[in-house]
């Protein structure tokens, strides 16, 4: 069984653990492959390769920097689907979104190629008479990234391009549930022939983490996963006067005003709930339908969640795959256990789907009713679970949202411009979404969560990148002119 090993200063090395998990396929239910606990130590031996490169790694011009990520770009191009493969058989999402997930992820690449135009600072003469003033941007440091399992090829790239076209080091902490598409990426990045040390990858888990944020030569932590543990890396990270971003949980919601275009609308949102086996922190959890909506679009969404093709995500025409875990699994149908006895109703009930192949699977999931007082309505599921909740207008429905703890994504569904506008005007969430099912914003716009969604002030993407993996520096400067006479 592959046990797999960490990527220091340019090398393929073993852990210092002993202690490991298993990575399983969640489509097969078979160990691929082992992944170790991690420890302090391999931690150590990640920042002192980080720390060694780093004076000479912020010294290479940032024109410099940037040809290592074009040719990531296309050794990951050509590399697509091989990459898209192994993810699939880690995560169990299928072959489309996993390629689709990558495309993402070159995105990012590609934005943070414009790093000589988006590093730059700004300067005005004469802020006094003989006097300028410059505010330039310097890397922080070694940096690090933790991330989670549900996208292990993106996310590690909502970071990684900006951190190093800065100029800083990094280490990257990949889910130990799905490590096995950082590796890839991570002998790819080798074959650019970028200096050893300027990327590392820690496999493992908490221990790992907790070294990551005690370790006091790194100086900034971008975290991707749930709220709990948002706030402990928020937390633990800042009491060591680290900056720190934490992307956490979600509960998104969309609003079906009776005037949306049912046909798009119900496609939409079933992509959005059913997409990556609903695993993705954009993923609709909630349709609040108003009005008259409540009818037809019950009955269009049964229609399209009934033919929703589970399986194997490698397998031919499978349009969803399984979730991550056997514990998954189990969390999310006592979650619909626990709503229909709290009074909600089987539109379809995804319970006891039967497919070829023997994993984690749960099938498309819709219930209705008013759960606001229920545990579905506050819970994140993170399953294909979807649940229809009625309101009466607009205002209602908004009111539903703000009470949500999270804030992370809401859409409307409506032909009206008057009701998008009050919407994304009043909706408390930081992705908002006009007919998009998946309110995700590009490379080149910030990955903006609100409320218990995000930790921090700086957003992952685009310029807020630019912003978090540099400091400014402000000098100002006396160059008297009568000087010019005497030296
Ligand atoms: P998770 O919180 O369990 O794990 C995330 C990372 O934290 C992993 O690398 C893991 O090893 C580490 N970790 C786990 N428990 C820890 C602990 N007790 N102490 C220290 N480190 C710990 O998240 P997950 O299950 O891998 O991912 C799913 C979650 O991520 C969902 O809540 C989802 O909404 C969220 N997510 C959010 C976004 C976003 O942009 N807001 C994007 C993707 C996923």
């Amino acid at each position: 069984m592959p046990r797999v090993e960490n990527w220091i200063g340019g090398a393929w090395i073993a852990s210092t653990s002993d202690a490991a998990t298993e990575v399983i396929n969640p489509a097969t239910g078979r160990v691929i492959a082992q992944c170790p606990a991690g420890t302090k130590e391999d931690v150590a031996a990640a920042v002192a390769a980080a720390a060694a490169v780093y004076p000479t790694w912020r010294r290479t011009p940032p024109q410099e920097r940037i040809q290592y990520l074009f040719k990531l770009r296309g050794l990951l191009m050509a590399h697509l689907d091989e990459v898209a493969r192994t993810l699939v058989e880690e995560n169990g999402k299928t072959f489309a979104e996993a390629r689709a997930e990558l495309a993402r992820g070159l995105e990012n690449i590609e934005v943070a190629c414009g790093i000589p135009t988006l590093m730059q600072g700004y300067n005005l003469e004469d802020v006094a008479s003989g006097i300028d003033e410059m505010m330039i941007r310097q890397p922080l440091g070694v940096v690090t990234c933790i991330t989670p399992f549900n996208f292990p090829g993106m996310i590690p790239l909502w970071f990684l391009p900006y951190a190093i076209a800065c100029g800083n080091t990094l280490i990257v902490k990949p889910s130990e549930r799905v490590p096995l598409t950082m590796v890839r990426l991570a002998e790819l990045i080798a074959q650019t022939g970028i200096p050893k040390g300027v990327v590392n990858v820690v496999n493992g888990g908490r221990e790992v983490v907790d070294a990551l944020l005690d370790h006091p030569e790194i100086k900034a932590v971008s975290f991707v996963g749930s709220t709990p543990v948002a706030r402990h890396v928020y937390a633990r990270g800042a009491a060591g006067g680290k900056r720190v971003q934490c992307q956490g949980g979600a509960k998104n919601h969309v609003v079906v005003m009776p005037d949306a275009d049912l046909e798009m609308t119900t496609k939409i949102v079933s992509d959005s709930a059913f997409g990556c086996a609903g695993q993705r922190c954009l993923a609709v959890s909630v349709a609040v339908t108003v009005g008259e909506a409540r009818d037809s679009f019950r009955e269009a969404m049964a229609a399209t969640a009934s033919r929703i093709k589970v399986g194997d995500g490698l397998a031919e025409g499978t349009q969803m795959g399984p979730v991550i875990t056997r514990a998954s699994r189990e969390r999310i149908l006592t979650c619909i256990d626990q709503g229909l006895k709290g009074g909600a109703k089987a539109v379809i009930d995804g319970r006891g789907i039967e497919t070829s192949a023997d994993g984690y699977f749960v099938g498309p999931t819709v219930l209705e009713g008013n759960m606001e007082s229920s545990d579905l309505a506050t819970t994140e599921i993170f399953g294909p679970v979807l649940t229809l909740t009625p309101a009466r207008d607009l205002d209602e429905a908004i009111a539903m949202i703000a009470r949500n703890p999270y804030g992370n994504a809401a859409s409307i569904f409506t032909t009206s411009g008057v009701s998008a506008r009050k919407f994304r005007y009043e909706v408390p969430t930081g992705n908002v979404g006009v007919n998009i099912g998946i309110a995700a914003p590009m490379a080149y716009f910030p990955f903006s969560g609100w409320k218990d969604s995000f930790l921090g002030v700086l957003h992952g993407q685009g310029r807020d990148a630019v912003e978090f993996y540099t400091d400014k520096k402000v000098v100002v400067e006396r160059w008297p002119s009568e000087w010019s006479r005497r030296f």
